[in-house]
């Protein structure tokens, strides 16, 4: 079994399957007497298949875009409630 990718492998993984299946889609095409450019019947299986592994790969970047780290930020106000060198008061004592 192999490794698991980083997000950015994945990223670089899944633009490449869309950019490969975007030029294969290139040459299916509506073309005369209702047949795809690649002479096969419409709907196209090669272009339906290219479509669907679009979709996937689009979906699966949204899914790891969302699930990046953000980047950790500091409200003014969190800060200033925070004062050093105040104790609680003891209870039960
Ligand atoms: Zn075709």
């Amino acid at each position: 079994m192999g490794r698991a990718l980083t997000a950015g492998q994945f990223e670089v993984y899944a633009r490449r399957k869309i950019t490969v299946a975007l030029d294969i889609l290139d040459g299916h095409h509506a073309d005369l007497f209702g047949l795809c450019a690649c002479g096969r019947p419409q709907p196209c299986s090669v272009a339906a298949t290219c479509q669907a592994t679009i979709d996937h790969y689009r979906a699966k970047l949204a899914l790891v875009g969302a699930t990046q780290p953000l980047r950790l930020v500091v409200s003014q106000s969190s800060s200033a409630a925070y004062r050093p060198g105040v104790a609680l008061p003891a209870i039960g004592t």
